[in-house]
């Protein structure tokens, strides 16, 4: 799939997100907002990982390849996690007394999760992939984490890149 269409499916998923929590607690524009933050702009750690890899030398060519994780072997991805989930929840109830601040947490873990669950089955990753822990225990390591038919793939496009 190409990345277009798949940050296409990521923003209009986040704008229903954060519309649909925004209605419900009567406060559509926040809701939009924290709902494009966690549904879409969760995907600039994609942006990070691209600075661990190659410091402040940016070249978009390489970035739309992916080349960071290519190079790397690695896939850190610090925003990509069930973890928030439940943490921003807890977060949500502690600080319920404001409830702006409710209402932007709750609005995180809902586009944030509906986002993971978009990624897992468009890009056919194992649910477990998106554990921070996870991914922590398997230090990181690409062939660890992806299925191997992906990995393989990714091998293959490394060939053909020459790296
Ligand atoms: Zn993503």
């Amino acid at each position: 799939m190409p990345l277009y269409i798949h940050l296409t499916i990521h923003f209009v998923i986040a704008l229903l997100a954060g519309y649909l929590i925004g209605s419900f607690f009567k406060e559509k524009r926040r809701g939009i907002i924290f709902g494009i933050l966690g549904g879409f702009f969760i995907d600039l750690d994609h942006v990070l990982e691209y600075f661990f890899v190659f410091g402040p030398h940016f070249n978009l060519l390489y970035f739309f390849e992916s080349r960071q994780f290519l190079i790397s072997e690695k896939i850190i991805l610090v925003f990509h996690a069930w973890e928030y989930v439940p943490l921003f929840l807890l977060l949500a109830y502690l600080l319920r007394k404001w409830k702006n601040v409710k209402v932007a947490f709750i609005t995180l873990a809902f586009a944030g999760s509906l986002h993971l669950v978009s990624d897992v089955f468009i890009n056919g990753y194992y649910f477990r992939y998106y554990s921070l822990i996870y991914r922590y225990q398997q230090e990181f390591l690409a062939p660890n984490l992806l299925p191997s038919a992906i990995y393989q793939k990714n091998l293959d496009y490394k060939e053909e890149l020459g790296i």
